[in-house]
Order: structure tokens, then sequence, then C-alpha cells
């Protein structure tokens, strides 16, 4: 999957002040440990140990009826080229799988909750730049890190590798106000007036000017515009029958700031295709309910800590708990390192981490 993407040896962190004076910090990482992707390259990478029969793109799951003996998914079909719809296609099913991102139909139909918005908007591309041509404000192998003191504006300029560059702008929107001049609730890619906004928000302020010539450098229509959002942690992922379950962003999207959505979806994925894999070789009529359930007790205890961890790196006073906001610094950097290594020591330590002080 590396040869994928690139790798990043260095995280150059700056902080400015309203003064204008810099705080700086460097970060080396071990070739490996930090890898940059492309969705399309990561799709394609999986898609190649998938038999293709199995993919059917232009589906779109409108609905679905569950009961105990399985499930009935409605999906609609478009026409690849002009994306007209075609025609309904419904398939029984023992297990519905819902991995259907942040926006899930199948959470909603089940759950019936919605999104939760986290007061920042982001504006971000992934563009070619050999070279660092176009634009600079990175070298090779970098992530370039600018933030101001008070969290309302933050930059990223990565080496995507293969010649790409990535840019972030995220930008605090504590009364909404910002998130209400957006033309689409969800955001999206190529959003008319979308270049204008985000430029709009560095106006008047200084040092920002390697984010500005990265924006300015770059078509609208490379440009993907959004709120940043979360799922609220939930205690049960499946329906009444255990025939319908909840997976990935869908089960559990967080905050992107620990930076661990797609690791937690490889990981559910993970854990449910050992425990499916047992299910169906089972004769027990149960067995899938069953696998569900297990997965359920695996995986829930887990990510409901890590989305509230996530949730509190926002630093919105109202997600970060009391007893958090009083720790000394010294004591907030060993809870991150250690839950850092509790999330990469997985599967073995799945739940918590004994041998920690904070998560135990
Ligand atoms: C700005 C940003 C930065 C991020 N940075 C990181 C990072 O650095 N590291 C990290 O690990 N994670 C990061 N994440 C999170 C990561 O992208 C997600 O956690 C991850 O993509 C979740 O995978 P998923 O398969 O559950 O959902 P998705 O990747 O959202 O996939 C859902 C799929 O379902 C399809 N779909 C949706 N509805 C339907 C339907 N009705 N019928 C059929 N198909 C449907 C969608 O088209 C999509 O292909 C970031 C997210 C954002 C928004």
């Amino acid at each position: 999957m590396e040869d994928a993407g690139t790798y990043a040896s260095c995280l150059k962190l700056t902080l400015v002040n309203k003064k204008g004076e810099v705080r700086y910090r460097e970060q080396t990482f071990e070739q490996g440990e930090y890898v940059s992707i492309g969705w399309k390259q990561a799709q394609l990478v999986l898609a190649s140990y998938i038999n293709k029969d199995l993919i059917h793109c232009s589906h779109r799951l409108v609905r679905f009826e569950s009961s105990e003996a399985g499930v009935d998914a409605y999906f609609e079909v478009t026409d690849e080229n002009t994306s007209s719809l075609e025609y309904i296609k419904v398939v029984r099913t023992k297990l519905l799988v819902g991995a259907d991102g942040i926006w899930s139909v199948v959470r909603r139909t089940i759950v019936g909750d919605s999104p939760r918005y986290l007061h920042l908007v982001d504006w971000n591309a992934y563009v070619p730049n050999p070279g660092a041509k176009v634009f600079g404000g990175h070298g090779e192998h970098e992530i370039v890190l600018l933030f101001d003191e008070d969290g309302e504006t933050r930059s990223w300029l990565v080496d995507a590798g293969k010649g790409f560059s990535l840019w972030i702008l995220r930008k605090l929107d504590l009364s909404g106000d910002l998130a209400k001049t957006l033309k689409r609730s969800k955001g999206g890619l190529g959003i008319p007036g979308a270049k204008a906004r985000a430029l709009q928000q560095l106006d008047g302020l200084d040092g920002w000017d390697d984010i500005k010539a990265a924006i300015k450098a770059t078509d609208e229509t490379y440009i993907f515009e959004r709120p940043i959002m979360d799922n609220l942690p939930i205690k049960r992922w499946s329906d009444s029958h255990r025939r319908v379950l909840l997976m990935g962003d869908a089960a559990h999207a967080q905050y992107v700031g620990p930076g661990q959505g797609a690791r937690t979806a490889f990981e559910d994925a993970h854990q449910l295709s050992i425990l499916l894999k047992e299910a169906f070789s089972s004769s027990e009529d149960n067995s899938i309910a069953t696998a569900v359930k297990k997965f359920e007790e695996l995986r829930i205890p887990r990510m409901i800590k890590m989305q509230e961890y996530a949730a509190e790196s926002t630093a919105l006073p109202a997600l970060v708990p009391e007893w958090v906001s009083k720790l000394t610094m010294e004591e907030k950097q060993k809870r991150a390192l250690e839950c850092q290594q509790w999330v990469h020591s997985y599967p073995e330590k799945m739940l918590c981490d004994p041998d920690s002080t904070y998560w135990k």
C-alpha cells in the first residue's frame, strides 16, 4: 500500500501568536511510520484484491427491509456516464453492512440521528505540484503545519507523493456563522465560490503566504469545502434482528485531528471478516447474529473512547472533560502518547491498555 503514496519523514510545526511571533518545532518520523495515500490509489489497491464481478459501482442504497430471515436492500442503479437512473435492484442478503460513511443511509434508518457540527470548516485540495514548482511551502516528504495561538486558523502543506501536494485550511467557527455561508450544507468538490471563501479566511492575516499561494494556484474544481462533522458515540451498531450492521464512519465518524478514521474503519473490516468467516462455516441458525453481537462487544467500547478523545482534540470547551482541562501540559503529552501506543497496539489491546495511566 505504501507504494500507492509516500511516507513523511518530518513534521514542521509553527505556532504564530497575535503579535506575529513564531514558535517552531520539528518532529521526525521513522520511514513507514507516517504514510500519505490518496483515496483513489487506496481504492485501486483494495479493489485489486477482489474478484471484479463482486464490485458494483453506480449502485446507491436507498432503503432496506430487515427481518429475522434476512434483509432486502433496494439500490438505485444509474448509468455510469450520464448518472441517470436506470432501474431499482433489490438484493436479498443474510447481513447488510452499512459502510456508507458519515452521512450513512443505514445509520439514519436504524439509529435515526444526524452528524454533529464541530464548529470547524475545511478547504482542501490534492493537486499536481511536481517538484513543488506550482507552489512551495513544503519540501520532499514533509508535512508543514501552521496554526495560530487561539486555534482560529490552521493550515497544512503536505508532500502527498507522486508529484502531488495536499493543502488544507481549517477555520474555527464558534458562532456557526461561517458554516451558514457555505453553499452546500454537507460540503462538496468544486463548489462555486469555494476558492474565494477560502482566501477570504486569510484576509488581513500575516505569515500565511504559502497557503495563500497554494490556494491561489489551485483550480476551484479541485477544492473540497466542508463543515467538519462527527457522529456521536452510540452503544449499539446493529438493528433489532442483528441483520443490519454499521461499520467505519457510519458507526463512529470522528474528528479528523488524531487521523484515526481510516485506521479504525480497517480495524472494523478486519474483525468482522474474522467473525463472519467463523459464522459462515457454522451450522447454527443464529451464527450471524452471534457474530454481529461479538463484533459490537469488541469494537464499541474501543471506539467510544477514541471518538471522545478525537472530539476533545477539537479543543472546543464543551467537548473537553473538566478533569482533562486541569491536566498539566506534561500530563497531556503523556496521555496523548499513551493513546497513540494503545491505538497502535491493535489487535492485542483492543478494549484498553492496562499498562497505561490514562487508557486502562
Ligand atoms: C478532511 C478529512 C481529513 C481526514 N483525514 C484523515 C487522516 O488523515 N487519517 C485517517 O485515518 N482518516 C482521515 N479522515 C477520515 C477518513 O476519511 C474516514 O474515517 C474514512 O474514509 C472512513 O471510511 P469509510 O469506508 O467508513 O467511509 P467513506 O470513506 O466515507 O466511504 C463510504 C463509501 O460509501 C459510499 N456510499 C455512501 N452512501 C451510499 C449509499 N447510499 N449507497 C451506496 N454507497 C454509498 C460512498 O460513496 C463511499 O464510497 C479524514 C476525513 C476528512 C473529512
